[in-house]
């Protein structure tokens, strides 16, 4: 039996805080992936990882004998309606590794079978959405962005049943934690403030040591500066999914991370031509998950967080000592659109090729970046290609940037206005380097990305025909997604116009 060299804080630090489980049987499981990379990072030996033994481990029939399975309690706001209990249905949470880098890192099961968690649902999950998770993964990691990530996918040889019969699937995911607001509203709304503390200081522990040096267990300074973190993490999260166009879809409050990572690809998305009002979840009817509205979704989870905190922050029920705390929690609260902002305006700053910060930062900068996107929504440009189009335009190579645009003429006042505020910006006092505009434009605006045909291809080839050729191939591409190569040109061409307009992605359960 393998060693994996596991440590369990979560099941031994937080007891009544999970259910402990063993993953379901798979009848005949087949290693789909192994992600030797991440297994490296883990300081995992990947011999044992691979074939046979490999897919015995990684469907859930061989586990290492150092792994206590559990599935942890949780709840959540799914599209704005509240579920006291949600838990890990369909997951388990095998054990926690160091890495080579001295982070801890969970690995978890999804698809590993029913829970006491799993209401009405089977527990399992089908290869397609499985392997999304890899791609989409993967693509927001080589981008540069906070995500959890997948170690492995096994096939259990076994169908599940959605719309139809598919072929079932577990995939290990490795993640900073699995903390979610979601957890915080559990005990919250149980009023169990001594297993919600508990949870607090172990998240503490795990993403914010400084705090727990800072401020006593109990101190109400320790829970406001977790809310802080949190914010300012999820405000640099979602500023990277903006500039780069991805769509998570379901921002349920039990699908964001304390870690500011990026966790659960299901229906979600990168963005062709730009549209703020972008919506591609088939169960987002009203539009709540669309582009446009991340941030403040993300504002409405941590509002939420905010809540399930705040008895930790008050030291009595002294009227004026609640209000005291609520103002302390409303003020960060009310200070997250600053902070995504902030962010969002640095990521642009930097794809326009700006680096020093503009004389008097009296807003043009922003303005210029807001106009640029105007421009591209009007015409219907594709999001990615524009922006890795204008580091051409920084070079004086205007023809690809303009073939994209039906109206190039209505792009000559924008580009006149940007080249100005480049000249500034090299002649401008500031941190920022100089020169090699477009090679650095270049580093931050991606020529590929998952675009949606080539995911779904991929999946269809993998689920239906048991044919991994098309996902390896993509894979690979997605992992250099700012290399301009012959060899990946397919991949960096946006979908025909007919196959975009019907675009949906589902829930994947
Ligand atoms: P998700 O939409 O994947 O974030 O899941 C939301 C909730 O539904 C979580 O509590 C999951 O564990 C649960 N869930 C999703 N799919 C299944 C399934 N097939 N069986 C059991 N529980 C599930
Ligand atoms: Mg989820």
């Amino acid at each position: 039996m393998l060693h994996f060299g596991l440590d369990n804080s979560y099941a031994r630090e937080l007891p009544g805080a999970y259910v402990t489980w063993q993953p379901a049987p798979a009848p005949d499981p087949q290693l789909l992936y192994l992600n030797e990379a991440l297994a490296a990072e883990l300081g995992l030996d990947p011999l044992p990882l691979r074939g046979a033994q490999g897919a015995a481990l990684f469907a859930g029939n061989a586990l290492p004998s150092d792994a206590e399975p559990i599935a942890q309690a949780y709840a959540g706001h799914q599209f704005g309606g509240f579920s006291p209990q949600l838990g890990d249905g369909r997951a388990l949470l095998i054990g926690e590794r160091i890495d080579v880098h001295g982070q801890r890192r969970d690995i978890a099961f999804k698809g590993s079978g029913r829970t006491p968690f799993s209401r009405g649902g089977d527990g399992k999950a089908a290869v397609g959405p499985m392997l999304r998770e890899v791609l989409v993964g993967e693509a927001m990691h080589a981008l540069g962005i906070p995500t959890t990530r997948a170690l492995a996918v096994a096939a259990t040889g076994e169908q599940v049943f959605r719309e139809g019969a598919l072929p079932g699937a577990v995939l290990t995911r490795v993640a900073a934690s699995h903390l979610r607001v979601g957890t915080f509203q559990f005990f919250a709304a149980r009023g169990d403030l001594e297993q919600l503390r508990r949870v607090a200081d172990y998240a503490i522990a795990r993403h914010d040591p400084a705090l727990a040096t800072a401020h006593a267990s109990g101190t109400p300074a320790r829970y406001l500066g977790l809310l802080h973190a949190v914010a300012l993490r999820q405000a640099r999260l979602i500023a990277q999914w903006m500039n780069v166009g991805f769509i998570h879809g379901v921002m349920n409050t039990d699908n964001m991370t304390l870690s500011g990572e990026t966790i659960d690809y299901g229906p979600c998305a990168f963005m062709e031509a730009y549209d703020p009002a972008a919506v591609f979840s088939s169960i987002d009817h009203g539009g709540r998950y669309a582009y446009a509205n991340q941030p403040l979704i993300a504002r409405w989870n941590l509002a939420r967080l905010a809540e399930a905190l705040l008895p930790l922050m008050v030291a009595s029920d002294a009227e004026a000592e609640v209000q005291r705390a609520v103002a302390q929690v409303t003020e960060v609260i009310d200070a997250y659109p600053a902070m995504y902002a902030a962010e969002r305006l640095q990521g642009q700053r930097a794809k326009l090729g700006l680096y020093n910060a503009a004389p008097a930062d009296d807003g043009a900068d922003g303005a210029l970046a807001e106009d640029w996107l105007g421009l591209l929504h009007t015409q219907a440009v594709d999001f990615t290609l524009a922006w890795r189009r204008l580091a051409d335009a920084a070079e004086g190579r205007e023809d690809a940037l303009r073939s994209l645009f039906a109206a190039p003429e209505a792009l000559d006042p924008w580009l006149t206005r940007w080249r100005e505020r480049c000249a500034r910006d090299d002649t401008a006092a500031g941190p920022g380097p100089r020169g090699e505009r477009a090679l650095r434009m270049r580093r931050v605006s991606p020529w590929l990305i998952a675009r949606n045909h080539r995911v779904e291809e991929a999946l269809t080839a993998a689920s239906d025909d048991g044919n991994l050729t098309p996902f390896d191939q993509l894979l690979a591409a997605l992992q250099r997604p700012y290399d301009e190569t012959s060899e990946h040109a397919a991949y960096a061409e946006p979908a025909p116009a007919a196959v975009t307009a019907g675009y949906r992605t589902f829930c994947g359960t």
